[in-house]
């Protein structure tokens, strides 16, 4: 058995050509969780799985560009040919408010929820999905947002969601291999939003001190190998910056 991380979409906030937004597919042999379905996501995520293995949805925060395919997954799910199983949708509290107004569109209908069922986590909180552990901690923005931590075969992943950098994320990342950060902004502001530059997502692996720092969430008008080189001023171990199709064995 080999359990995998497979980047579906890394752009921050919007899709591009060939580029979804947020979206990433977590195999353990056969068995999938999809981490965030940012818009172009379930695309990809369908070039790569049978559907009938997808067991659940992991939901970063309500964000449109981290949950909106949701919506897709839904349509896919209740009208394909197949009969499927209602899986867990898990994410913190507001996605279910956003996805039931989204995707109730009969009065009186079930809407997402004849997909998916509810489970709600919070930081502090895990679980076991796919024969794996799975923990979450909240991070830094204008909504509920987990980061969320896979404790794999042989290795572990910490995904940072969307954070500003006034929290401290190393009670989940601690001793990570594998670190998903975002970077959304080059130079040294944010813009007044709570997100991270290339350079402190390499100064958090700085601290975490990971194998392996992927940037992710990167604005598409950016130069990832800029955002790689300013976060190589912080942190002197191997970075990586996100595409769609990298993969990386857990
Ligand atoms: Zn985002
Ligand atoms: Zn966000």
């Amino acid at each position: 058995m080999t359990m995998r991380f497979t980047v579906l979409g890394s752009n921050a906030t919007y899709p591009t050509r060939g580029q979804a937004a947020s979206g990433y597919l977590v195999e353990n042999g056969a068995r999938a969780v999809l981490l965030d379905a940012g818009p172009g996501s379930v695309s990809e995520l369908l070039n790569r799985i049978d559907i009938a293995h997808l067991e659940a949805v992991v939901i970063s925060h309500e964000h449109a560009d981290h949950c909106a395919d949701v919506a897709a997954l839904y349509f896919r799910m209740r009208y394909g040919p197949e009969a499927l199983d209602r899986i867990p949708l898990v994410a913190p509290q507001g996605v279910f408010g956003r996805l039931e107004t989204f995707l109730t569109y009969s009065p009186g209908g079930e809407g997402f929820r004849e997909a998916f069922e509810d489970r709600v986590v919070e930081g502090g909180d895990s679980l076991d999905l796919i024969s794996a552990t799975w923990s979450f901690h909240t991070t830094d923005h204008p909504v509920p947002s987990v980061a969320t931590r896979i404790d794999g075969l042989q290795a572990s992943l910490t995904y940072t969601s969307d954070t500003g950098p006034d929290v401290d994320l190393m009670p989940l990342a601690s001793g990570t291999d594998v670190l998903v950060a975002e970077a959304t902004f080059q130079g040294n502001d944010t813009l007044g939003t709570q997100h991270l530059t290339a350079r402190m997502a390499g100064a958090l692996a700085a601290q975490v001190k990971p194998g392996l720092l992927i940037l992710t969430h990167i604005r598409p008008d950016l130069n990832p190998a800029e955002s790689v080189a300013q976060a190589a001023e912080i942190f002197g171990g191997e970075i990586r910056s996100a595409y769609p199709g990298m993969e990386i064995n857990l």
